[in-house]
């Protein structure tokens, strides 16, 4: 028995976890190898590995018997890239095709799936994808360093690995090294246990090109960053290029070192933004395709993919994540993908999206999109101008929080509950009668859940 009968347990899982238990600790588990009765996984981190044994470890192993398989043991490994998810119970593991960079660096492994051709461009990540293409392509180190920024799921990490495997690809021998900053932190706690930093500083400065992901876990560890900065200014200065990423700019991160903040900014700085429906949608149909591949006797009615870049948010791992289980579940029950069944067995993950927007996003977008002022907007004016946009914005509130009418209503220059209604009611009419109206909401609704 192999490791393909993990998507399996790991449905068997969620129902027993439950669905948030199941997103932290649990979906981010890639089975790695059954050897004998023992069972190694790869988890994100070591915490996520100790909790899971700690407290899921008999579940675990319950759900292997129930499939016939007895596991005695469970061990857990760290390190390795974020899990990828596997499309279907048949083929291998990531883990399993994962593959090791050089040798003798001692960076993290390099997802096969994250390349340029499987990273789709949109307008939210085009000079992001730009940049990282120019950096690849090597040539005169034009942008050094090169800092890509933004939110989680964005695809930072796709990116890094994408400029990795085209480096090397070029150029067989260079030698690249990617890690995330926190294995940064680990390889240099360990040179300084074992004294051994004069090979930890030759090693580092020895390579053609260094990536540091998540820079941000570096920020506020004294020394590391000491460390961190001295082998990123050695590299910079022998004209290696270096490429780092961060949930942030650098000039917004906290407890960084000025000096640190400032040359992280000599090179590029550019932002990977969050998706918007065109690109979800985009990203989805690609990701459709590979999937349609694996479980060719899964249909998916027209519509869904809409419907899901419609509604979940702009992060891709999320996206991903709905769709990978929509088609386990099409392909458990045999059933097609239809519209109900992608709200049903969505239904956790639209309701996380849903309570994103707050109304005071909702009303800045609103008085930016008609040109009012916020005073205006929040007083007891009545003026048509201003009770529109006013009216307008009472409605997204309504739709897009999950907040009470009297909550809205206080938000709004604290009024009364009535009035939110009346408004709600009003826009639902005039969405039907005036096209104007209709497309404002639609624009405005879009943006906010953008
Ligand atoms: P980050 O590092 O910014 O948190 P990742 O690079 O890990 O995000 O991306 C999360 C997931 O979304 C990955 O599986 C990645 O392949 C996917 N992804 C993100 N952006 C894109 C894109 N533009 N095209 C295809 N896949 C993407
Ligand atoms: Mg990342």
């Amino acid at each position: 028995m192999g490791t393909e009968i993990w998507p399996i347990i790991k449905l068997a899982l969620r129902k027993i976890v439950g669905e948030a238990a199941f997103t932290n600790w649990i979906n981010p588990l890639e089975l790695t190898s059954m050897d004998g009765a023992t069972a190694q996984f790869s988890a994100p981190t070591k915490f996520i590995g100790d909790w899971v044994a700690r407290n899921y470890g008999d579940a675990i192993k319950i759900e292997f018997a129930k499939q016939g398989v007895n596991v005695g043991r469970l061990t857990f490994v760290t390190g390795a890239v974020a899990k990828p998810i596997a499309p279907t119970p048949t083929t291998q593991t990531s883990a399993q095709r994962t593959t090791t960079g050089s040798t003798d660096l001692p960076g993290a492994s390099l997802d096969p799936r994250f390349t340029f051709g499987n990273f789709v461009v949109g307008k939210p990540n085009e000079l992001a994808h730009a940049a990282a293409r120019r950096v690849a392509e090597g040539g005169e180190v034009s942008f050094n360093p090169l800092f890509l920024h933004g939110g989680v799921g964005l695809g930072k990490t796709h990116l890094m690995h994408s400029i990795a495997w085209e480096i090397k690809r070029r150029d067989p021998e260079a030698r690249v090294l990617y890690l995330s900053a926190e294995q940064f932190m680990y390889r240099f706690v360990q040179a300084l246990r074992f004294k051994d930093t004069i090979s930890f500083k030759e090693m580092f400065r020895s390579v053609d090109v260094l990536m540091v992901d998540d820079v941000q876990f570096i920020a506020g560890k004294t020394s590391t960053q000491e460390e961190f900065f001295h082998t990123f200014n050695a590299l910079i200065d022998q004209g290696k290029q270096v490429i780092i990423s961060g949930d942030r700019a650098p000039s917004d991160m906290e407890h960084l070192e000025d000096r640190i903040k400032s040359r992280l900014q000599w090179g590029l700085v550019v932002d990977v933004h969050p998706t918007d429906y065109e690109l979800r949608l985009g990203i989805l149909q690609s990701k459709q395709e590979v999937q349609a591949r694996h479980n060719p006797r899964v249909e998916m009615s027209p519509g869904v993919l809409e419907f899901m870049a419609h509604r979940i948010s702009s992060n891709v791992r999320v996206l991903e994540g709905a769709l990978t289980r929509l088609y386990a579940f099409g392909s458990l029950v045999g059933r097609p993908i239809t519209l109900e069944m992608a709200q049903e067995s969505l239904s956790d993950i639209l309701r996380a999206t849903d309570r994103k927007v707050t109304i005071d996003e909702i009303i800045r977008k609103v008085t930016d999109h008609y040109g009012v002022n916020l005073t205006d907007m929040l007083s007891a004016r009545r003026t048509r101008s201003i009770a529109r946009p006013r009216q307008v914005a009472m409605f997204l509130a309504k739709k897009l929080t999950s907040k009470s009418l009297p909550e809205i209503g206080r938000c709004f220059g604290k009024r009364d509950h009535t009035t939110v209604i009346h408004a709600v009611k009003k826009i639902e009419e005039l969405q039907s009668i005036d096209n104007q109206i209709a497309k404002d909401v639609e624009v405005l609704r879009r943006m906010l859940e953008g």
